[in-house]
């Protein structure tokens, strides 16, 4: 495994990878039977969300405010400035903002759809479209709750698990451009690009897709704006994939891609590494002050929007950690771990491997199960029965109903998503996901069947559904 060289009659071994920190505090998690997950999956419905995190031995729900805070992120919420007006840490917090993004107004809200619907309140109309490279669930429902339409622009090449490709999450010019050709101008208010594409695998987008986006975009009058919340991740990308950036720091990377952007939102929970927070920034005044009103009346005044100013500082700390090398290198490189184990195992993965998340291929693992029986879903339940494991279905309970048809959308990809939280779980861990995947794997021709739906939301409705075995009896409560 290890590389040796004979220097002056001694051998030395290339050293290993390791983590770029030390840890000082600890959380005990709960090892439980198989018995009793079987009842608590059971009460939950099925459903991943409705699991009580006691129940759940090794959480990769979600890597989404999920973080560890370093030292020094703690230390600065003891120095937040809980004024309501004009508080140092929301000066700290657009400071920072402008030194490493680049923009002149910012405002804070408390997560990222919090952003998206401010944002989009002072955006977007009925009747409008957005494209953009596969946009994030919240992103989408808070487009499709304005009654406007989210067209997906991404390579074709993204929707095969078993191509090779550097930046999976870039947007095809050509599918681009052909919306900008057939909607008015008036009814385009942006197209968001979303670093890293979160629903298409954790997907990079390219350095020259970002400028080539960019270019078109303005040739055509459209605004250009970032779904940001891994934007970190995208720029460790540009660097260790694309010509030209291997010597420029993250930091450059970062500013250089934002330059590509006239706005952004920020779900501040991913790259941040904050449990709570979010914000949106700027360059147009005019956008800035419309956006603010509607700050005010769903967020709070404009110098804290739903965050307080502990929360802020935190952080700004959080962006300045998210955008260094070192802690970038380790966080993908243990992504990376699990992801290579597993294909060890056989187990269809998505390849190359996310930044945040190892997204199995759900179809390739269970390919006897029809696509109605919600495949990655099934596939959710028996990692958390084998091993206390919770992941999330990325797939056909996720892509909801088609708002118009009320039809089940079935996306080109059924996957299962283990996001792994930043700071927080050692290779141990992974190797443990790892094995109770395998198992899964190894019995996966035992799995005859999958679920069905007896209760749904008319919106995102993954996060309350309520399932049963699709062999099993039910009674009614059947959704829309
Ligand atoms: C998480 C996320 C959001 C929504 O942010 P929340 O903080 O969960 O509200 C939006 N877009 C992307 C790409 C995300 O990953």
């Amino acid at each position: 495994m290890y590389r040796y060289y004979v220097k002056s009659q001694k051998i030395t071994m290339e050293l290993p990878f390791s983590e770029s920190y030390k840890i000082k505090m600890v959380e005990p998690i709960r090892k439980s039977t198989k018995e009793e997950r079987r009842r608590w999956i059971k009460e939950a419905g099925y459903n991943m969300f409705n699991l009580k995190s006691e129940h759940v031995f090794i959480d990769l729900l979600t890597d989404s405010g999920t973080g560890a805070m370093s030292d020094r992120q703690w230390a600065a919420m003891m120095m937040g400035d809980e004024s309501y007006a004009g508080a140092t840490s929301f000066y700290n917090l657009k400071r920072t903002v402008k030194k490493l993004l680049g923009f002149e107004y910012m405002l804070p809200t408390h997560q990222g759809r919090a952003a998206e619907n401010v944002l989009f309140s002072a955006l977007i109309s009925e009747g409008d479209v957005i494209p953009g490279n596969t946009h994030f669930d919240t992103t989408k429902g808070h487009i499709e709750f304005r009654k406007a339409t989210a067209i997906d622009c991404t390579i074709d090449e993204a929707f095969d698990t078993t191509v090779q490709h550097p930046f999976k999450g870039n947007i095809d010019l050509n599918k681009l451009e052909s919306v900008y050709l057939k909607y008015p101008k008036a009814h385009i208010p942006a197209i968001i690009v979303t670093v890293t594409c979160n629903s298409a695998g954790g997907q990079p987008v390219s350095m020259e897709n970002l400028r080539e986006v960019y270019e078109l975009s303005k040739k055509y009058g459209i605004r250009v704006i970032f779904d940001s919340a891994r934007f970190a991740e995208n720029a460790y990308f540009i660097k260790t994939r694309e010509e030209g950036y291997a010597h420029k720091s993250i930091k450059e990377i970062v500013a250089k891609m934002f330059t590509y952007a006239d706005g952004m939102t920020m779900s501040s929970k991913k790259d941040a590494i904050v449990n709570m927070g979010g914000f949106i920034a700027l360059r147009e005044e005019a956008l800035y002050k419309k956006a603010a009103q509607f700050n005010i009346i769903f967020e709070g005044y404009i110098t804290y929007g739903g965050m307080s100013g502990r929360d802020m500082n935190a952080l700004a700390q959080g962006l300045d950690e998210g955008t260094e090398f070192d802690y970038l290198e380790t966080r993908i490189k243990q992504v990376a771990y699990l992801g290579q184990k597993l294909k060890e195992y056989g187990v269809p993965v998505q390849e190359p491997f996310g930044g945040h998340a190892i997204f199995v291929d759900a179809k390739r693992f269970l390919p006897h199960l029809p696509e109605g029986q919600f495949v990655a879903q099934t596939l959710a339940v028996e990692l958390y029965l084998e091993a206390g494991v919770r992941s999330v279905e990325i797939g056909t309970l996720l892509a909801d109903r088609d708002p118009i048809t009320r039809e089940n959308r079935y996306p080109k990809l059924e996957l299962l998503r283990l996001a792994i939280p930043r700071r927080v779980y050692t290779n141990n861990h992974m190797d443990v996901i790892a094995a109770a995947l395998k198992n899964v794997y190894d019995r996966r021709e035992e799995i005859k069947s999958g679920y069905k739906i007896i209760d749904e939301a008319p919106i995102l409705r993954h996060f309350t559904v309520q399932l049963a075995p699709s062999h099993e009896e039910t009674i009614g409560l059947l959704g829309p």
